[in-house]
């Protein structure tokens, strides 16, 4: 297995590997790939094509002001829908401007080539073959900060000011998404001064995050060394791990309220009795409810559980799942999350993604130290090593590999869609009533976040890690129907 391995990271260096032109396509597939399924999308959201609510959801919400939701819902996703496809445009232009080498004769075409170059010296210089791209240039960028002067320290370096530029490039975008599209259908919270604190706290919360994970990873290749490639992947399969495993407890504690408030829940509240007993009843080891201002950003509405396997779990509602629901749905919305717990999910979850990141590293570490690879996008040898930066060859091995990533995002969210249909018949078990209440809870709670439309069956499978609220109903039906409902059964 090593020895084919290492013949195949041999093959890959072949320098007449036009890499550049490879990854160019791939990106182009992948957005012309996106583009397709949204394209399939777009006849479940026009009023003509589908005019009346589907049959499905048509006994949950009876009133006659739902076909006038359903048809806002329409709109709504249909502007989403724009949105995302134009931010897919942008994003692929983005990569463009990094990766391809016309970046620079660009500039040069259009009169800019020396004054862009008196301002930045890195600007299009030392490309190898000509094939300068602005990766290159950013990467000397890096080079130039104070302290830069190990592969380590440069790609630390390098990694900052890439996240920065991420984030000053992403504002615009996600200030349309806020205030303009959910502003326009009326789901909008923020106050401008939250959505700044946001992007700053994210900010330094990506840096704080990444900084070390990535210095950890790079550690651990040059300390194993780029031939000991399934050594590479145990060792850092087992960074990450023990990173997870620091994270879950320390996620509510420590990052959670740096975005929201959480209170607990009052005990006079009329659901503190109803999840008190459901969680008495299922042995569930009930630390604190707490109730969350989601409503300080968004009307959407949500609930969840968090703690570590095998410790004190503590509930978390949405005080906009209070408002909007009755205190028996809101019971059935938490049958659901506990269903979450009886199954073990959390850990099903945590051992998907390790085995998703075991797969990726696999596939990158066979281009660590790839000369051709590198050469492709202006590198040559560095001065810092002979293979060229590690961080780079990192980063173009997860560009190559993304049609593999939009693969996975299918069967990922495969998982989390079982698991969903899995936690919602859990709920059925507990008797007809939790079915019922479930069903009203969640046609509510999609009536109010008007996501009622129809969905093409490919798009929900590469975007929807949930089921859509059409499938979820027809399968507690199918749940209901095979006799799961009758109250009293005790095998939960
Ligand atoms: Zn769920």
């Amino acid at each position: 297995m090593a020895a084919l391995l290492q013949d195949l990271q041999q093959r890959l260096q072949d320098p007449t590997i036009d890499y550049q032109t490879i990854l160019l396509c791939i990106a182009l597939g992948v957005g012309a790939f996106e583009s397709y399924i949204g394209h399939r999308q777009k006849p479940f959201l026009s009023p003509l094509l589908h005019p009346t609510l589907p049959s499905t959801l048509k006994p949950f919400l009876p009133s006659p002001d739902s076909e006038q939701t359903y048809r806002k819902s329409q709109a709504y996703s249909k502007d989403k829908l724009a949105y995302a496809s134009f931010i897919g445009r942008i994003d692929l232009l983005e990569s463009f401007l990094l990766l391809s080498s016309i970046t620079a004769p660009v500039f040069v075409a259009l009169g800019l080539g020396s004054a862009v170059q008196s301002a930045f010296p890195w600007f299009g210089a030392g490309g190898e073959k000509g094939n300068w791209t602005l990766l290159k240039g950013f990467w000397d960028l890096a080079g130039g900060f104070p302290g830069a002067t190990t592969e380590l320290r440069q790609s630390l370096a390098f990694v900052a000011l890439m996240t920065l530029l991420g984030t000053v490039l992403s504002l615009p975008k996600e200030y349309y998404k806020n205030f303009v599209l959910e502003e326009k259908h009326g789901f909008n919270k923020t106050t401008r001064a939250t959505f700044i604190a946001d992007q700053i706290k994210g900010l330094v919360l990506s840096l704080a995050l990444e900084i070390p994970i990535i210095a950890g990873i790079l550690k651990i290749i040059d300390w194993v060394g780029a031939a000991g490639m399934l050594r590479i992947v145990a060792w850092i399969m087992a960074f990450i791990l023990a990173f997870q495993l620091i994270m879950i407890p320390a996620y509510p504690y420590l990052i959670a309220p740096l975005f929201n408030t959480f209170t607990p829940l009052p005990e006079d509240s009329p659901v503190f009795p109803l999840v008190k007993s459901l969680a008495q009843k299922l042995n569930f080891p009930l630390g604190r409810i707490w109730v969350m201002d989601g409503s300080k950003r968004s009307s959407h509405s949500n609930a969840f559980f968090f703690g570590l396997p095998g410790m004190t779990k503590h509930i978390v509602i949405y005080d906009t799942l209070l408002e909007k629901s009755t205190p028996e749905e809101v019971e059935a919305i938490l049958a659901h999350e506990l269903g979450h717990y009886a199954y073990a999910h959390v850990l099903v979850l945590l051992l998907t993604s390790l085995l998703q990141t075991a797969f990726s590293l696999s596939t990158f570490t066979l281009f660590l130290s790839n000369a051709s690879l590198l050469a492709s996008f202006g590198f040559s040898p560095s001065r810092l090593s002979s293979g060229g930066p590690t961080i780079i060859s990192l980063l173009l091995a997860a560009s190559l590999f993304s049609p593999m990533s939009s693969v996975l995002q299918f069967l990922t969210n495969g998982v989390t869609r079982k698991l969903e249909y899995q936690a919602d018949e859990f709920a059925v078990k507990l008797g007809e009533s939790y079915a019922k209440n479930l069903k009203g809870a969640l046609a509510s709670i999609h009536e109010k976040n008007l996501a009622l439309t129809g969905t093409d069956w490919i798009y929900s499978a590469y975007h929807n890690n949930h089921p859509t609220l059409i499938e979820r109903l027809d399968a507690l039906d199918g749940a209901l129907a095979d006799g799961k409902g009758k109250e009293g059964k005790k095998d939960l």
